[in-house]
């Protein structure tokens, strides 16, 4: 049995071998690099996963699929589905707080690249969104933290996500993305969510709560 996080129950739970693991795609078990594949069964929901397993020369596995399989743990396993995490945005408009969601989740399902661009295009619609229209995104990101909309050490970081997505969006995919620099700019892109909507809207409510409580004690 193996442990893993299932993506139906979302909790780390056994997982049991269905059937037989295979090599899979054109000349199973032939060419030099080969994805072996095997189907398990979570013990708590019975949800089904596929576990992928690539090799680099599976001609120098030393005993068979069927039971090298059993000897891997479940971390070195790649899973599909995979689990996705998601994340709301409240108090951020509709249109924005939607595609930073799918950023958070192009991050969560390990589509790195899709990560980044679509952060990039959500600061880009935080500008527009509050009358900062004009200029390349190095503007307007000076202009956010100009206006008081978010604070100059969230500033400084955003250039760096803009850094990181420039060649990208000029169709330069030179640099791999790390998982690390993935994560660190989707959290950026929420810490200026929180700036500019969320921190705003939390004192608000805040102060219209304290003048009802005011407003109740003069009465
Ligand atoms: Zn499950």
């Amino acid at each position: 049995m193996l442990n893993h996080v299932c993506w139906l129950c979302k909790a780390n739970t056994g997982h049991n071998l269905v059937g037989e693991a295979r090599f899979v795609g054109p000349e199973a078990g032939v060419r030099p690099e080969q994805l072996a594949c095997a189907a398990y069964e979570c013990s708590i929901c019975h949800g089904i996963s596929v576990a992928l397993f690539p090799f680099r020369n599976p001609g120098s596995l030393s005993m068979p699929l069927y039971q090298f399989i059993t000897t891997v743990r479940g971390d070195e396993l790649r899973w599909r589905p995979s689990v996705t995490e998601t994340k709301d945005y409240p108090d951020v408009p509709d249109h924005i707080a939607e595609a930073a969601t799918e950023a958070y989740e192009c991050d969560s399902s390990e589509h790195y690249r899709g990560a980044i661009m679509l952060a990039r295009a959500v600061i880009e619609a935080t500008a527009k969104d509050n009358g900062i229209t004009t200029g390349t995104l190095y503007n307007k990101i000076e202009a956010l933290a100009t206006a008081g909309l978010i604070r100059a050490i969230i500033k400084d970081a955003a250039h760096g996500v803009r850094q990181l997505g420039n060649e990208m969006a000029h169709g330069d995919f030179v640099d791999p993305i790390s998982a690390e620099e993935s994560q660190l700019v989707i959290r950026l892109m929420g810490e200026i969510l929180n700036d500019v909507y969320q921190s705003p809207a939390v004192i608000s409510q805040a102060q219209q709560a304290a003048q009802a409580r005011q407003q109740g004690g003069q009465q």
